[in-house]
C-alpha cells in the first residue's frame, strides 16, 4: 500500500457513528428557525424553557419509561458511571487491597449512591470490610490471602454491580418530572408549564426519519387540574407552532385510553385479551406474544394480514367509565371551540399504566413509514411513580428531524442564505475603507463577506456570485479618493454610485422592502 493510500485509509476510519449525523449549513439555518419559532410560540402560551442533563441514572428511565419497553430493554445507551473496574486478575495483595479501598472510599464519599438496587451490595461489602484483616486495609504486603480468596471473589463481583449505571436519555419526560420534584416546583403556582429541546438517544435500526441520535422539542404541563381545557390548549399550541412554520398536511389524531380501573381501561383490556385469544391463530408472533404481555400494543400493529382482525376488536371508547368519557367529550368540544381539526383514532394507545385519558399523535406527509412527527398524552401517575405526590401531567414530544424533513418536502424548508454584501476591494487605502464599511454594515445587521486577500475585481465578483451575495460593494482607490462607492446588485447587474453615508441608508431601505 502506498503512503498516500494508507493515509486515505486512515482518514476513512473516522465517520459519524451509524444512526448519527452532522447537521450542516445551510440546513442548520432551518433548524434554528424551527427552534426559534418554538421559543416564540411556546412563550406566548406561558411556557418556560428547561435545560436538562443529557444523561441520568438508568433507573429513572427504567422506572418512568418502563423496564419492559423496547426503549429501556433494548435501545438505551447505558454505561457504568465510574470505571473502578475490578482488575481482570488479582495478582498481588497490594492490587486487591487498592481496589477494595477504592470501593470503600467511593462508598464513604457518597459517590456510590445508596439506591434500592445498590443498598444490598453496599451493606454486604461493608460487612466484609469490617472483618477484613487490618494489614490488608493498610496495604501492607505480606499476608496470606489464600483462605480469603473465594469470599473475596464473590465480593468483588458484587461490588462491581454497585456502580451506578447511567444512560443517555431516550426521551425527556422522565427528566422533567424528576426536575419538578427535585426543585420543589409543587410550591410554584400550578400548573408548571415547561418545554425543552435537544438530542435523545435510542439504539434503533436507522432508516429515513429514524436515527440513533435524534432531536425532540417537547413540552409538559405539571400540577394543578386535569381540566380538559389543559389538554385542548396543549394541542392548540402544537398546531399553532406547526402553522407558524408553514407545515402542510399535518393530521392530528386523538383518542382517550381511560384510566387504570376495572370499570374503565383494565376492564377493556380483559375484554380485548379475550377477543384476541379467539383470533390468536390469525395473528403474527409479535401480536401473539402481546396478548399476554401487553394486549393494547396489538392495536399498534402495522402487519397487513392482521388488519382485518384488529378492525373488528372491541374499542376502548365503548368501555370508558363515565368520568373518562365526559373528559374525552369535553376535550373534543374544546378543540372545536379552538378551531383545531382532529380525527379520532381508536387504535392510538400507549402501553404504560400511568398514561391515561387523552392521547394524541400528529402525522405529516413526505416521511414514508416513519410519519409520526409528534406523540403525546396525559400521564397523571408518572410523578407519583417517581416518588412524588399525585400530580396531573400532560405533554408531547415532537421529532424535530422528521419535522424538518417534512418542511423540506412541502417546500417550506428554504431559509434565506448567502451574504447581503460582498466587499470587493483593491489597494491599501481601499482595504482600510473596506474594513470600516464591513464593521458599520455588520453593526447594522447585514451579513458581510470581506475577503482577506486582495483580488482582481472580476474574480471577486465571481466569488460574490458563488456565495449567493445580493450586493457587491466595489472599493478601489478611486472610489475611496472620490468618496463615491459603487454598489452592484448581483441579480440584475445594475450598478450605482453612492456617497458613503447614503449607502447604508440605501441598503436599509432595500432590506425593509424585501422583508
Ligand atoms: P416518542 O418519544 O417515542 O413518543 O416519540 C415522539 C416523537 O419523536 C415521534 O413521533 C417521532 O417524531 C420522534 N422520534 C422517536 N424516535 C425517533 C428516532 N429514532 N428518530 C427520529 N425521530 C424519532
Amino acid at each position: 500500500m502506498s503512503d498516500a493510500t494508507a493515509k486515505k485509509e486512515e482518514r476513512r476510519k473516522f465517520q459519524a457513528i451509524k444512526g448519527t449525523r452532522d447537521i450542516r449549513p445551510p440546513e442548520t439555518a432551518l433548524w434554528n428557525r424551527v427552534e426559534q419559532t418554538a421559543h416564540e410560540v411556546f412563550a406566548t402560551f406561558g411556557y418556560g424553557e428547561i435545560r436538562l442533563p443529557i444523561f441520568e441514572p438508568t433507573e429513572l428511565f427504567a422506572r418512568a419509561v418502563g423496564g419492559e419497553t423496547d426503549i429501556v430493554s433494548k435501545e438505551m445507551y447505558s454505561f457504568p458511571d465510574r470505571s473502578l473496574d475490578a482488575p481482570a486478575e488479582i495478582l498481588t495483595v497490594l492490587e486487591l487491597s487498592t481496589y477494595l479501598s477504592g470501593i470503600h472510599s467511593a462508598i464513604e464519599d457518597g459517590e456510590i449512591r445508596r439506591t434500592e438496587q445498590n443498598a444490598k451490595v453496599i451493606d454486604r461489602f461493608l460487612k466484609e470490610w469490617e472483618v477484613f484483616p487490618a494489614e490488608l486495609k493498610k496495604q501492607q504486603g505480606v499476608v496470606d490471602i489464600s483462605p480469603l480468596v473465594p469470599r473475596l471473589y464473590t465480593l468483588l463481583r458484587a461490588a462491581q454491580d454497585v456502580f451506578d449505571s447511567v444512560s443517555l436519555r431516550p426521551e425527556a419526560t422522565a427528566s422533567v418530572c424528576r426536575a419538578y420534584l427535585e426543585h420543589g416546583m409543587q410550591s410554584l403556582p400550578q400548573p408548571v408549564k415547561l418545554y425543552y429541546m435537544g438530542p435523545m438517544f435510542r439504539r434503533e435500526r436507522p432508516q429515513k426519519g429514524r436515527y440513533r441520535q435524534f432531536y425532540q422539542i417537547g413540552a409538559e404541563v405539571l400540577g394543578g387540574t386535569d381540566a380538559p381545557a389543559i389538554d385542548a390548549e396543549v394541542i392548540e399550541m402544537l398546531m399553532a407552532f406547526f402553522d407558524k412554520l408553514g407545515l402542510q398536511g399535518a393530521t392530528l389524531y386523538i383518542n382517550s385510553i381511560g384510566h387504570n380501573a376495572d370499570n374503565c381501561r383494565r376492564g377493556y383490556i380483559e375484554k380485548l385479551r379475550t377477543e384476541l385469544a379467539k383470533i390468536k391463530d390469525n395473528l403474527g408472533p409479535d401480536s401473539q406474544r402481546r396478548i399476554d404481555t401487553n394486549p393494547l400494543r396489538v392495536l399498534d400493529s402495522k402487519l397487513e394480514s392482521e388488519q382485518p382482525y384488529i378492525e373488528k376488536l372491541p374499542r376502548i371508547a365503548d368501555h370508558l367509565c363515565p368520568d373518562c368519557a365526559a373528559h374525552y367529550a369535553e376535550v373534543k368540544r374544546q378543540l372545536q371551540v379552538r378551531g383545531v381539526l382532529y380525527q379520532e383514532n381508536w387504535r392510538l394507545v400507549r402501553g404504560l399504566d400511568y398514561y391515561m385519558r387523552t392521547t394524541f399523535e400528529i402525522t405529516a406527509p413526505g416521511l414514508g413509514s416513519q410519519n409520526a412527527v409528534c406523540g403525546g398524552g396525559r400521564y397523571d401517575g408518572l410523578v407519583e411513580l417517581l416518588g412524588g405526590p399525585p400530580t396531573k401531567g400532560i405533554g408531547f414530544a415532537i421529532g424535530e428531524d422528521r419535522l424538518i424533513l417534512s418542511l423540506q418536502e412541502c417546500g417550506k424548508g428554504q431559509v434565506q442564505q448567502g451574504r447581503d454584501v460582498y466587499i470587493a476591494w483593491m489597494g491599501e487605502k481601499a482595504y482600510a475603507a473596506a474594513i470600516h464599511a464591513a464593521k458599520d454594515l455588520r453593526k447594522a445587521g447585514f451579513s458581510v463577506e470581506l475577503p482577506p486577500l486582495e483580488q482582481k475585481f472580476g474574480k471577486a465578483l465571481g466569488q460574490a456570485d458563488k456565495l449567493g451575495a445580493k450586493y457587491a460593494l466595489i472599493l478601489g482607490d478611486n472610489e475611496v479618493s472620490e468618496g463615491l462607492w459603487t454598489l452592484k446588485t448581483l441579480s440584475t447587474g445594475e450598478q450605482a454610485k453612492f456617497p458613503e453615508p447614503d449607502l447604508l441608508e440605501f441598503l436599509r431601505q432595500q432590506k425593509n422592502v424585501s422583508s
